[in-house]
C-alpha cells in the first residue's frame, strides 16, 4: 500500500455537544488525493444527515473497522477554513473546554453550516442611483414612506435586498417602484458582497495631536509582528482617527484588517466614517444582516475580496488570509464575552489569533478593563494614552448631587430636575441614565404587603405601564397587572420603584413642551426605531433622553450638554466582584456623551454615597486612579487578573440534582488534583429561574497552565457521571459574570 492511500480514515468535527473527534470512511468512489482538512462532508451521525469539517486524514482508528461508518458526499472542492483557523478554533475548544464540533461548526455562516456551495449567490437588491442620491429628502415630505426608504438607501451604498427593507419598513414595495420609476433607485439581481470603495471619500485627514502622532507612529513601526496594544484614550480623544490612520497604512502595505465592535457600538455613524474615509473594500458581518449577506460577506474575506471587515465578536472567526492588523474597539464591553453555548471571550481569542498569525493588534477604550491594564503592568501589552479630547472638545465637569434626605420623585431630585431646565432653557439636551428598565421593578398590595413575583423564578414581576403587563425580566414571561391583590383582594396596589418608563412619564408631565425620548430595549425593539430616534437627536433640537446602557456606547450625542446618573450606588453593592469596575465605567462611558463638541458638558451624578473613595476617583476622571485602587483590591482578595476562575453551572427542574451532580464534580476534581481550589457548590444568587434550580461550583488557581491542565482531565470524567444525566451543566472559563 502506497503511504498516501493509507491515510484513509476521516478525522471530523461534527456538530454536536460532545467533546470528541469523530472517525469515518471516505465517501465510496472518492479520490483520497483530493481531501483536505478544512472541507466540508456529509456524514451520518446518529440517525441523521450532518455536515462536519475535515481536520485530519489518519492511517488508523481507535474505532473497529466494521463499526465505521463511511461519509455521504464531500460538499467542497477547496478547504473553506485554512490551516490557521482550524489551529485557532482548535486551540479555543481546548482552552474553553468546548466541543470541537461547537466550535467549528458554529464559527460558520448558516448557510455553509448547512452544506450549502461555498459560492456567492445573487439576490434582489435595491441601491441608490447616482440620481438618487442628490435628492433633496425634504422633496418627498408629502411621500413619508418614499422619504423613509430614501433615506435607509443612504446610509447603505452597498445596497439592501428584500430581507434587510423588511426589518426596517413593512409594505415598501409600492414605495420603491415609485423611486425605480423616478430613476433614483437601480434593482439588480446580484450577490451582495463587500462595498466598494466610496468614490467620493474624503483625502483630507485631520492633523493629529501629538499623543495621537505618537500612538500612530508607535503601530505604524510595529506593522508585520506580534505585539498587543492597549490604546486608552478618553471619550473623544481620537482614537477612531487612530485606528483610520492605521487601518490605511496595513491597506497600503496590501493586507488585511479586522475591525471587531460590540453590537451596540456597531453604529451606522461608526461604519459610516469608515466608510467615508478607507479606500479599501469593505465587509460587514453583524446581526442585521441575510444570511446570503453574511455567506458572501465571509467569503470575500476569506478569499481576499474584501480589505476590511468590520463585525462583532463572532467575526473574529472569519479566515482573512491577508490579515495584517487587528482592532478591538470599547475592549472593556461585555459583549465580546459570549454568556452561553461556546462561552469565549472574542478579546481574549482575538489576541490569540494575532499571536499565531504574528500581527499587532490594538485594543481601544476610554474604560480599559483591569484584565487589559494588568497585562500593561506585566508589559504583556504596550499602552498608548490619549489624555485630552482631540480638537478644542473639552471633558465634561462631572460633580455629584448628595440625595441623602432629599425628597425625590421618582428617583429625581429637585437640584436635577432645575439643572434639566437650565439646559434646555439653553436650547442644549440632555441625556438621563437609569439602568433599569420597565415602569416599576415591584407591584406591592399596601394592605397585607404581598408583591408580584415571577411562578417560574425567583424574581419580582416588573411593571410594564404601557402594555399593562407584568413582566419577568429573566424569563420572559408575562401577566396581567393584578387589579386586586389575589392574598386580600384589596385594591389598593402600589408600584414600588421607578424604571425608565416611569421617569418618562414624569419628565414629560413636567417638561410638556420638549420631547422626551425613551431608549431601552422595550422602546427599541421594532427594527429601525432607534435610528429613528437618533435622527431626531441628531438633529440637535432640546430633548430630553432617558435611557439604558444602550445610551453609554457609542453613540455621539454633539448636542447633549447636561448627563444625569439617577443611580449611581447599585454598583457599589453588588455580590459580584466586577460590579464596582463596570459602574466606573459605565458612569465615565454616559459622562462621555456629554460636550463632545463645542458646547461643554456637565454631569450630574445622583448618590447617597457622596464620599465613596472610588466615586471620587471617577469625578476627578481618574480612571488610573480608580482602576488601581480596583486592582490592589483585586490583588489583595487573590481574584482576576491575579487568579484565574472555571465556573461549572448546573440546572434541573428538581431541587436537589444540581448541587448534588455539583457535590461529586467536587469529589472527583479532590481526587484529580487536591491543589485546586474549589469553592462552592452554591445555589445561584437568583436559585431558581424559568422553572430551573441553578446551582454553581467554582475553580480557582493562580497558574492559569494548571487549571487548564486540570480541567481538561475533569471534562470527561463529568460526562460520564451518573448524575451529570440529570441536569444541564456547562463550564464557562474566565467567566465574566458570576451568576
Ligand atoms: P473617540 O473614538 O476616542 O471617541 P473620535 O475619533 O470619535 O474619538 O474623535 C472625537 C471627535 O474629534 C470626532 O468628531 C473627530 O472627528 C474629532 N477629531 C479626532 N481627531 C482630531 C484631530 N486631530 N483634530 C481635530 N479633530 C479631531
Ligand atoms: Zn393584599
Ligand atoms: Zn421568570
Amino acid at each position: 500500500m502506497s503511504p498516501t492511500t493509507s491515510l484513509s480514515i476521516l478525522r471530523m468535527a461534527v456538530p454536536g455537544p460532545l467533546r470528541r473527534i469523530f472517525d469515518y470512511l471516505p465517501p465510496a468512489g472518492c479520490d483520497l488525493s483530493r481531501l483536505q482538512p478544512g472541507m466540508r462532508l456529509r456524514v451520518p451521525f446518529a440517525n441523521r444527515q450532518v455536515v462536519g469539517v475535515l481536520l485530519a486524514l489518519a492511517d488508523s482508528s481507535d474505532i473497529a473497522p466494521s463499526k465505521l461508518r463511511r461519509a455521504q458526499a464531500l460538499l467542497d472542492s477547496q478547504p473553506i477554513l485554512p490551516a490557521e483557523m482550524l489551529n485557532l478554533m482548535r486551540w479555543a475548544s481546548r482552552y474553553y473546554q468546548h466541543a470541537i464540533g461547537e466550535v467549528i461548526l458554529g464559527s460558520l455562516p448558516t448557510l455553509l453550516r448547512q452544506g450549502q456551495a461555498a459560492r456567492p449567490t445573487s439576490e434582489a437588491c435595491w441601491r441608490l442611483s447616482p440620481a438618487g442620491r442628490d435628492v433633496d429628502r425634504d422633496s418627498l415630505q408629502r411621500a413619508p414612506k418614499q422619504a423613509a426608504l430614501l433615506h435607509i438607501l443612504k446610509a447603505h451604498n452597498e445596497g439592501l435586498t428584500a430581507e434587510m427593507l423588511n426589518q426596517q419598513l413593512t409594505n415598501w414595495r409600492p414605495a420603491m417602484s415609485r423611486l425605480q420609476e423616478k430613476g433614483w433607485v437601480d434593482m439588480r439581481e446580484q450577490p451582495v458582497g463587500p462595498e466598494a470603495p466610496n468614490p467620493d471619500r474624503e483625502p483630507e485627514t485631520p492633523a493629529l495631536n501629538p499623543d495621537q502622532q505618537r500612538a500612530v507612529e508607535t503601530l505604524n513601526a510595529s506593522l508585520n509582528r506580534y505585539q498587543c496594544f492597549l490604546l486608552d484614550g478618553v471619550t473623544g480623544s481620537g482614537k477612531t482617527e487612530v485606528y483610520l490612520q492605521v487601518i490605511q497604512k496595513v491597506l497600503a502595505a496590501g493586507q488585511q484588517a479586522l475591525v471587531l465592535a460590540p453590537e451596540i457600538g456597531l453604529t451606522p455613524q461608526l461604519i459610516q466614517r469608515f466608510r467615508a474615509r478607507l479606500p479599501g473594500r469593505m465587509a460587514l458581518l453583524h446581526s442585521g444582516l441575510s444570511d446570503r449577506q453574511r455567506l458572501n460577506n465571509w467569503l470575500a474575506c476569506a478569499n481576499g475580496e474584501a480589505d476590511i471587515l468590520i463585525g462583532t465578536r463572532s467575526a473574529l472567526f472569519t479566515p482573512l488570509p491577508g490579515l495584517g492588523l487587528i482592532i478591538l474597539d470599547e475592549e472593556h464591553d461585555l459583549s465580546f464575552k459570549q454568556q452561553d453555548s461556546f462561552r469565549y471571550n472574542a478579546r481574549d481569542l482575538a489576541i490569540v489569533r494575532a499571536q499565531k498569525s504574528d500581527i499587532p493588534i490594538l485594543l481601544g477604550s476610554a474604560t480599559p478593563s483591569l484584565e487589559s491594564l494588568h497585562n500593561v503592568s506585566r508589559q504583556r501589552s504596550q499602552q498608548l494614552s490619549l489624555p485630552e479630547r482631540a480638537g478644542d472638545a473639552r471633558q465634561p465637569d462631572l460633580r455629584l448631587l448628595d440625595v441623602r434626605h432629599q425628597k425625590l420623585e421618582q428617583g429625581l431630585s429637585a437640584q436635577l430636575l432645575n439643572s434639566v431646565q437650565q439646559h434646555l432653557d439653553a436650547r442644549g439636551q440632555v441625556l438621563l441614565f437609569l439602568n433599569r428598565r420597565g415602569f416599576a421593578p415591584v407591584l406591592m398590595c399596601h394592605d397585607c404587603g404581598w408583591h408580584a413575583r415571577c411562578l417560574r423564578c425567583d424574581a419580582h414581576l416588573t411593571v410594564h405601564h404601557g402594555q399593562q403587563q407584568l413582566r419577568c425580566h429573566h424569563c420572559g414571561s408575562q401577566r396581567r397587572i393584578d387589579r386586586r391583590c389575589p392574598d386580600c383582594h384589596s385594591e389598593n396596589l402600589n408600584f414600588i420603584g421607578a424604571g425608565t418608563e416611569r421617569v418618562e412619564e414624569v419628565l414629560t408631565t413636567r417638561f410638556p413642551d420638549v420631547r422626551v425620548l425613551r431608549i431601552d430595549r422595550d422602546s427599541t425593539r421594532r427594527k429601525g426605531s432607534l435610528d429613528a430616534m437618533l435622527t431626531e437627536i441628531q438633529r440637535g433640537e432640546p430633548v430630553i433622553l432617558i435611557g439604558t446602557q444602550m445610551l453609554a456606547k457609542g453613540h455621539h450625542f454633539p448636542n447633549v450638554t447636561l448627563v444625569g446618573m439617577l443611580d449611581a450606588d447599585y454598583g457599589l453593592f453588588s455580590s459580584d466582584f466586577r460590579a464596582s469596575e463596570r459602574m466606573g465605567q459605565l458612569l465615565l462611558q454616559v459622562a462621555g456623551r456629554a460636550g463632545r463638541a463645542e458646547r461643554p458638558g456637565e454631569v450630574l451624578i445622583q448618590t447617597h454615597q457622596p464620599d465613596n473613595p472610588l466615586l471620587q476617583y471617577l469625578l476627578r476622571h481618574d480612571y488610573e486612579g480608580f482602576s488601581q485602587a480596583l486592582l490592589k483590591e483585586r490583588a489583595d482578595a487573590e481574584l482576576p487578573p491575579y487568579s484565574h476562575l472555571a465556573l461549572l453551572r448546573a440546572e434541573s427542574p428538581e431541587a436537589a440534582a444540581a448541587m448534588q451532580f455539583l457535590q461529586e464534580a467536587k469529589q472527583q476534581a479532590a481526587i484529580i488534583h487536591s491543589q485546586l481550589l474549589a469553592f462552592g457548590p452554591l445555589p445561584a444568587p437568583m436559585e431558581r429561574r424559568a422553572g430551573r434550580f441553578r446551582a454553581q461550583l467554582l475553580f480557582q488557581h493562580h497558574q492559569r497552565g494548571e487549571l487548564q491542565h486540570w480541567l481538561a482531565r475533569l471534562m470527561p470524567e463529568l460526562e460520564t457521571m451518573k448524575s451529570a444525566r440529570k441536569v444541564r451543566w456547562s463550564i464557562d472559563v474566565d467567566p465574566m459574570e458570576m451568576y
